[in-house]
């Protein structure tokens, strides 16, 4: 009955440590990049309207994610939890994440945001690039994301941070010992005391 959202920066090992924390809790993980990557793979009509955004770095129009992603939370393994990984990342989808889980009386448990530095980031995306081929991958289109999640999906983090559900995790060094961090912070936080608005 968990749900949550994980935020971090491109190159800060958002998706990997999405898949683990998901396992973990026993929810599936919602990665609005890779449902946009495999739509485009298998040349849908949405893979072929977001292709370009995709490549180049830039936001996949909202009335296209949004729709997305309301969909698939209506979906039945996303009913007694998701872990959110790539959306909302601007303050607008944040407004429609909440309508769509205000319309079946839910909210987010917890956010977790993984914090690295962006020389480290850059460093992690070159080996990824190397490892994966993605198209976005390279150095240019990887700043244009970089600069595009510290004007915008910042922004989000202090309003989860403001609605007091915001769990900070240092996301640098080893992967595996993140993944114990990010665990135990998450649980420690749900088992918190904390007032809840009705
Ligand atoms: P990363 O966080 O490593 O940049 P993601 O896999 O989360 O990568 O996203 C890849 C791309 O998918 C983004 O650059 C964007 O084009 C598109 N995308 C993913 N989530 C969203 C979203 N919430 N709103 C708009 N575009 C999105």
């Amino acid at each position: 009955m968990t749900r949550l959202l994980i935020i971090g920066p491109p190159g800060s090992g958002k998706g990997t440590q999405a898949e683990h924390l998901a396992r973990h809790f026993g929810i599936p993980s919602v990665s609005t990049g890779e449902i946009f990557r495999s739509n485009v793979s298998q040349e849908t009509e949405l893979g072929n309207q977001a292709a370009k955004y995709l490549d180049g770095g830039d936001f996949v129009p909202d009335h296209l994610t949004n729709a997305m992603v309301r969909k698939r939370l209506l979906d039945g393994d996303a009913s007694s939890g998701f872990l959110l990984d790539g959306y909302p990342r601007t303050v607008l989808q944040v407004v429609e994440l909440d309508n769509m889980l205000a319309s079946q009386g839910r909210m987010l448990d917890a956010v977790v945001e993984l914090q690295a530095p962006d020389a480290e980031l850059e460093e992690r995306m070159l080996r990824r690039a190397r490892e994966q081929g993605r198209t976005d991958d390279t150095i240019e289109i990887f700043r244009r994301r970089l600069d595009l999640y510290h004007r915008q999906t910042h922004e989000v983090v202090s309003v989860y941070a403001g609605r007091g559900i915001l769990v900070s995790v240092n996301g640098s060094g080893d992967p595996g010992e993140i993944t114990g961090l990010a665990i135990d912070a998450v649980e420690q936080f749900l088992a918190s005391p904390r007032p809840r608005p009705d």
